[in-house]
């Protein structure tokens, strides 16, 4: 059972800037007094009334927090401290400084295969870990994979966000539709029992949309991209598949595979070539390729604006559902709530909205 600190929060750190929004709350850095360290303080408003839509409820936090405490890797974000109070919950995390692994990327010239197989391996070494735990990150994509630091001679990929992620227990059957329609399995879309496999797919788009700045399924509507996904319809168009290396695509066709238990694992990910060359040939093949940087700038442009875009757009309707609020309080919550990025949320399917809103178990 994790353990919950009552302490107020404040009289053992000092609490600074906003870094980050998530759907429940805000990531602030915090400096605990006592040492003068800098950390990061996730605060997730909690949900007070059944009924109520507002805030998550503790359960919900309760997960996170033992699944963040079994973690204990390079690759994943530690895990401090934890405090309860009546209407909040604030998990002290490990400060990551050096912003989005795509938002670096997305500063560079150039990159070739090779340099980006190094940010790939740290991925894949803090996946294999999770999955030995038997547990599975369920919202792996390009906001939830940053750097430790900017610059430092080692750049540190970091897993963060751990709140739709799940311990698996022995023979017992999980089934869940939350996720980011671009980056679902479409075992999650169907509504089937799940199982780590599912990251390992989102990795195949995560790796696709790295190489050629395309995101392989993603339609003109949310139904279309999970249309696309259940299909398994994508393809590697020449057009930005140029400076791709045919070992690459292999490693990205062995993801994006329908049938879960035939998906490669973490583990075999490691172990492909692209990963793990053993040839001087496949060494010279990842050395000669280069990832399509242009597109690449171009999809991570448009990731960032829609970001924004949907923070705005969700603002404007909670604003507006102030109108029908009977409590003052859930208007107090609401508007507390707007200061939140919702990513995604204006055009998800009722069937598919991103954050725990149908898990079953
Ligand atoms: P969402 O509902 O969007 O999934 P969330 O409420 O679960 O979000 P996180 O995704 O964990 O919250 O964090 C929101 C943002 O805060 C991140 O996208 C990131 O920018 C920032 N952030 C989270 N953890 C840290 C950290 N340890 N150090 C620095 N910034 C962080």
């Amino acid at each position: 059972m994790a353990v919950f600190k009552s302490d107020i929060v404040e009289d053992l750190y000092e609490i600074g800037e906003v870094l980050g929004s998530g759907h429940f709350g805000q990531v602030k850095k915090v400096r605990e007094r006592a040492t003068g360290t800098s950390w990061a303080g996730k605060f997730l408003k909690i949900r007070r009334k059944g009924g109520s839509l507002l805030g998550m409820d503790r359960t919900s936090v309760e997960r996170e927090v033992e699944i963040l405490q079994a973690l204990k890797h390079p690759n994943i974000v530690m895990l401090k401290d934890v405090f309860e109070s009546r209407s909040e919950m604030v998990l002290v995390l490990e400060l990551i400084s050096g912003g989005e692994l795509f938002d670096f990327i997305a500063e560079k010239d150039n990159l070739l295969e090779t340099e980006a197989i190094q940010f790939m391996k740290q991925i894949l070494e803090g996946l294999r870990f999770m999955h030995s735990n038997s547990i599975a990150h369920f919202d792996l994509k390009p906001e939830n994979i940053m750097l430790s630091e900017k610059v430092s001679p080692q750049l540190n990929v970091k897993l963060i966000d751990f709140g739709l992620a799940y311990r698996f227990h022995q023979g017992e059957e999980y089934k869940s539709t939350s996720g980011t329609p671009q980056y679902v399995a479409p075992e999650v879309i169907s509504f089937e029992p799940l199982s780590t496999a599912a990251d390992m797919w989102s990795i195949g788009v995560i790796t696709y949309i790295l190489l050629s700045g395309m995101s392989p399924f993603q339609g003109d509507t949310d139904e279309e991209t999970l249309r696309n996904v259940v299909a398994v319809h994508y393809e590697f168009e020449d057009h930005y598949f140029k400076t791709t290396s045919s070992m690459a695509k292999d490693f990205i066709q062995k993801l994006l595979v329908k049938d879960s238990r035939e998906r490669m694992t973490a583990e075999e990910c490691l172990l492909h070539p692209w990963i793990k060359p053993i040839t001087r040939k496949q060494v010279a093949n990842r050395n000669r390729s280069s990832i399509n940087m242009r597109n690449f700038k171009r999809f991570n442009a448009k990731r960032k604006w829609k970001m924004s875009y949907n923070m705005v757009s969700v603002c404007n309707r909670l604003v507006n559902m102030r109108l029908v609020c009977k409590h003052r309080s859930d208007t107090d919550l609401l508007q507390r709530q707007c200061e939140s990025d919702v990513e995604d949320s204006e055009s998800n399917p009722s069937s598919l909205l991103r954050r725990r809103l149908s898990s079953s178990s």
